[in-house]
């Protein structure tokens, strides 16, 4: 059996900690730069504010209704995540972190009263961080993932779900019908890797519910679309097909960590594997064509090891500007990666995480806003990376995956030569001593 944690409103939700005058407000958090809503709390959500709607167009609601805008502030969203995942780690033998607000339990092997795990689970971290987060349980991902989707929408919006499958959510303990029941009220567009591309073709077909895609005729599914969606639907039906590099990736991240073989105490192997994986993101995100507004790197001993001292630090750097550049991502994760090693513990793990994705050329967009000369410059100094980058990828898909890199250790200073336009930026209160929230009594 799986679980999906996952933290409500993840980034307003980490401001509203320190800022409880933010609670029951309409909240939004804007990308760096002060561009385009990234978070936004339900309040915002019920104002109309759409998921990366630029801020000049919702402006006129700060007046109107309220409407607070908050810069992005990710060295506290990537402080709160780590503390999060560590608490949700103590629930289960395995866990594996899928973003930055959402892990999957593996509940194998674990008996008893799992919607009570989950109350406790989701009651722990809300009194240690005070982070909201909704829990869902079902025998395989997808259907985790599913019941995650109906415990917080039955949470968000009353009525729309039995009540008691509010904040947690168990699919995998409901009768045949109690499961019909709401796999009919829930629409194929909810469902974990089906877009809202596939999604509007299913309707086309007749498909709406994930009711009618668990009946759905097998055979005809996997002629109209990818075998991706037949995994899904067999997924929906219980039995467990996708692995987790099937895993639809997340919208908003892009990730890539790995456990190795034996513990690693060097920083210069450290920076080697930390190179590596902030590579791999970064041709990921090119060939999505995404640029990331932040780096998040973690590394971490093994719990597993009882006899060693334990460390999991994890560090996130904003960019100053959106970029999937190979060169600026290693620059970045090497930065952080420098400035949370420690000598003398044996690491197992370590993982490098793109956040605040966004579609690329919005940046250049950004850019000719600039007219100076030095601007100009740096316009054709974007562009020729571009053609870089592309001639970088092209050589890896000819001679396999690494074969032309970035000598990160030249790269280590490279970042932080910029500072990104964060005028409504909170402190980083968990993460810098001169910022820490004072308590007057
Ligand atoms: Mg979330």
């Amino acid at each position: 059996m799986f679980a999906l944690v996952d933290v409500n409103n993840m980034y307003v939700s980490c401001e509203r900690v320190f800022r409880p005058s933010l609670v029951g407000r309409p909240v939004v958090v804007l990308s760096n730069n002060d561009g385009c809503a990234i978070a936004r709390s339900n309040e915002a959500k019920d104002l109309g504010v759409k998921m990366a709607q630029p801020w000049f167009q919702v402006r006129h609601l700060e007046r109107e209704a309220g409407l607070i805008a908050l810069s992005a502030n990710f060295e506290l969203y990537g402080d709160m995540s780590s503390r999060m995942m560590t608490l949700a780690a103590r629930y289960a033998p395995r866990q594996e972190v899928y973003s930055i607000d959402e892990c999957f339990l593996d509940f194998e092997g674990v008996s008893g009263d799992l919607v009570g795990i989950g109350r406790d689970l989701r009651a722990t971290v809300l009194q240690w961080t005070g982070l909201p987060t909704s829990v869902g349980f079902g025998p395989t991902k997808t259907l985790a993932k599913l019941a995650n989707h109906v415990a917080k929408t039955a949470d968000r919006k009353p009525g729309s779900y039995p009540a008691a499958l509010a904040q947690v959510c168990d699919l995998g303990a409901m009768s045949r019908a109690e499961l019909d029941d709401v796999l009919r009220v829930t629409d194929v567009g909810d469902v974990w890797g089906i877009g809202r591309k596939i999604g509007a073709r299913l309707h086309e077909g007749g498909i709406r519910t994930v009711l009618d895609l668990v009946h759905a005729d097998m055979a005809s599914l996997r002629r109209q679309f990818s075998v991706v969606l037949e995994k899904t639907v067999l997924e929906l039906r219980g039995t467990t097909c996708l692995s987790v590099e099937d895993a639809p990736s997340p919208n908003q991240q892009i990730m890539c960590s790995r456990s190795f073989g034996e513990p690693v105490t060097g920083l210069s192997e450290l920076t080697e594997i930390v190179s590596q994986f902030a590579s791999r993101v970064a041709e990921k995100a090119r060939a999505q064509q995404s640029a990331a507004g932040a780096v998040q790197v973690f590394i971490t001993t093994s719990a597993f090891r009882k006899r060693d001292a334990q460390h999991g630090p994890s560090v996130t750097m904003p960019l100053v500007r959106p970029t999937a550049d190979t060169r600026a991502l290693v620059g970045a994760a090497v930065h952080a990666l420098a400035g949370m090693y420690r000598p003398g513990f044996n690491y197992v793990k370590a993982g490098v995480m793109l956040v605040d994705l966004r579609p690329q050329g919005q940046e250049q967009g950004e850019l000719d806003l600039f007219t100076g000369a030095a601007e100009q410059e740096a316009v054709a100094h974007h562009q020729d990376r571009s053609r870089l980058m592309g001639a970088l990828d092209a050589l890896n898909r000819r001679f396999g995956r690494g074969a032309v890199g970035v000598a990160s250790a030249a790269h280590r200073t490279a970042h932080s030569s910029h500072i990104a336009r964060q005028e409504r930026r909170s402190p980083r209160y968990t993460t810098r001593l001169d910022e820490v929230p004072t308590a007057r009594a």
